[in-house]
């Protein structure tokens, strides 16, 4: 099968193109015909290396993939051949401590395509049918654009942060495939929310997403005009995912008692801490990572009913891969750049 794959860590250079052997669905698996994937920044920390990201060679990038069954290993019910579907990115024991408390996000032996699995960039991939949900009428363009950083939005939103509709979220990188999917949510919930983005075009863009304030973070002071806007009070939720390069603004940005939650840290992940700010304002911090199966079944529902949507800025070929990952790793796109595995 065609595969973008990677032989060794580095840059975008490292992405190769080629023949890799097409795998087989094992007992519980389903065997996917991938038609689309989905670039997001896990995909470049694994290529990197990075952070803790190390895997096997050759190994194939991407967490977000969709396409249709062609095969169904022996004991799998939940799905059939033929089937439309998308796939939850994280594979799971559904019997640890963890996943039995509802909590399968942080399963003890989770993997996530793409890390410690293979992954998307592929005509092919074998996973567990659990790993497998029906799309019932979304595009599949559309759907290879939604889970890493819808589900991982929600997460961080609604299940961890507990977002309320008479509350104000900062959402930072609000132009980028995770910050738009943080400000549609938030809106969803009926949050006020103010967006950060760098430069007009970006801006605009976030407006259009629906965010109520939108700092240009390049020309503007952010901690100055989220006080501005909040009337001296502060948000009381941050959504991060920047890490470095706007964690003190972060902090500074929260009312006492604010929460600030974390998916990522694309600029940094070494950040100061000033534990005053802790016990004297009462502020908490979380991190998030991916998500639950049901909390990816409740954003697509949201999808199917017009309230939330993806913005995939590029569509390209399998092969251009490479090319696709420098673009954002310089911070050129917007939104979402999806693969075409079918070129
Ligand atoms: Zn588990």
């Amino acid at each position: 099968m065609r595969a973008a794959f990677i032989t060794e860590n580095g840059g975008p250079e490292v992405i190769k193109y080629g023949e890799l052997e097409k795998p087989r669905p094992k007992y519980g698996e389903v065997l996917v015909r991938l038609s689309y994937a989905s670039l997001n920044h896990v995909d470049i920390w694994v290529r990197r290396g990075i952070g803790g990201y190390k895997t096997p060679f050759p190994h194939v990038l991407g967490a977000d993939g969709a396409g249709l069954i062609e095969a169904a290993g022996p004991g799998v019910e939940e799905v059939k051949e033929g089937d439309s579907v998308v796939l939850y990115p994280l594979i799971v024991d559904r019997s640890c401590r963890l996943c039995v408390s509802g909590r399968e996000d942080q399963c003890i032996n989770r993997k996530l395509l793409g890390n410690q699995a293979e992954g998307t960039y592929a005509e092919y991939i074998a996973v567990p049918a659990y790993n497998a949900i029906r799309l019932d009428g979304i595009d599949e363009k559309l759907a290879a654009a939604i889970p890493v950083t819808f589900m991982t939005a929600w997460h961080s939103l609604v299940t961890l942060a507990k977002l309320r509709p008479s509350e104000t979220v900062l959402v930072w990188g609000a132009s980028g495939g995770l910050g738009s999917a943080a400000v549609q949510i938030a809106k969803t919930l009926g949050a006020t929310v103010i967006a950060t983005a760098g430069g007009e075009e970006k801006s605009r863009f976030v407006e259009g997403l629906g965010a109520d304030h939108v700092i240009d973070y390049r020309s503007a002071d952010v901690v100055r005009s989220v006080m501005e806007i909040t009337n001296g009070q502060g948000v009381d939720v941050v959504f991060e995912n920047v890490g470095a390069s706007t964690w003190v603004q972060s902090i500074r940005s929260l009312s006492p008692t604010g929460r600030l939650v974390t998916p990522g840290a694309t600029t940094g992940k070494d950040v100061p801490l000033d534990v005053r700010d802790l016990y004297t304002r009462q502020i908490t911090l979380m991190g998030a990572y991916g998500g639950t199966k049901a909390e990816l079944i409740r954003v697509l529902k949201l999808v199917r009913a017009g309230k939330l949507k993806p913005f995939i800025s590029r569509v390209v070929p399998l092969s251009k891969a490479s090319e696709a990952h420098k673009d954002m790793e310089e911070g050129k796109v917007t939104g979402k750049v999806v693969i075409s595995i079918a070129e």
